[in-house]
């Protein structure tokens, strides 16, 4: 996958249909740098995935938020890998910290998802964080690299995995880690991945917008974003444009 720029916009439990194709308008219209520059990927809810995909650009890709741990059957309300992929659904988002912490998602249990998705076929989006009482501690290195490793016991080849460091008191308030805070993470689990596995795409998460966009993405480590508030937002384009 090499490190092409990468941004993923994640629009969690959010939006009318009404509302999303307003926001299909707004990412069709806006002009964004060509797909060899930057991979976008679009993460709406599973209902709106059919919409979404009919009137999205094509240099958008589309992705879910999540999917089943193995082949479906009587799991009842679980979307399976293999359906997505006969939607021609290409990704997915797996391991997201509201998945693992109001969920309860294991470390183990991603891995196993993660191991099954791409044995499915599908790319994978999986995200790692510490948070802030963990960070406090000075734990933040050792909680990253055990949820990345929960995955490197389980998978060997990450060219379709693109791993997210989401600080979870990052998310979803306004409160950005630093560029050096997330430089220096990212460097590490840079370091940590060629020591363990294949190292490949790093991106960063957690209240980016059109205003710090920039200077994280000027990091060396930080070769994306994934995006959840902004993501709804016009400023999304300035977020995809920070590739450039
Ligand atoms: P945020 O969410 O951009 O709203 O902080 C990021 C994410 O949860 O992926």
């Amino acid at each position: 996958m090499g490190r092409k720029f990468f941004v993923g916009g994640n629009w969690k439990c959010n939006g009318t249909t009404e509302e999303v194709k307003k926001i299909v308008n707004v990412l069709n219209e806006g002009q964004v740098p060509s797909q060899d520059v930057i991979e976008v990927v679009i993460s709406p809810p599973f209902v709106f995935l059919p919409v979404v995909k009919d009137l999205l650009w094509p240099d958008f890709h589309v992705r879910t938020q999540n999917c089943w741990v193995k082949k479906g059957g009587a799991f009842t309300g679980e979307v399976s890998a293999e359906m997505l992929l006969n939607l021609g659904i290409p990704w997915v988002i797996l391991g997201h910290s509201e998945r693992r912490f109001i969920l309860n998602e294991s470390n183990e249990f991603v891995g196993d998802k993660v191991k099954y998705a791409l044995s499915q076929g599908l790319k994978v989006i999986t995200c790692v964080g510490e948070t802030l009482e963990q960070r406090e501690a000075g734990s933040t290195m050792d909680v990253v690299a055990s949820q990345t490793k929960a995955i490197a016991e389980r998978v060997s080849d990450w060219s379709n995995i693109v791993l997210a460091y989401e600080p979870v008191w990052a998310i979803g308030n306004g409160k950005v880690a630093t560029p050096a805070q997330a430089q220096e993470v990212h460097s590490e689990l840079r370091k940590w991945l060629h020591a363990n596995t294949s190292p490949e795409v790093v991106i960063y998460g957690g209240s980016v917008n059109g205003a710090n966009c920039k200077e994280l993405a000027a990091q060396p480590d930080v070769d994306g974003f994934l995006v959840g508030g902004a993501s709804l937002k016009l400023e999304f384009i300035d977020i995809i444009k920070s590739a450039e």
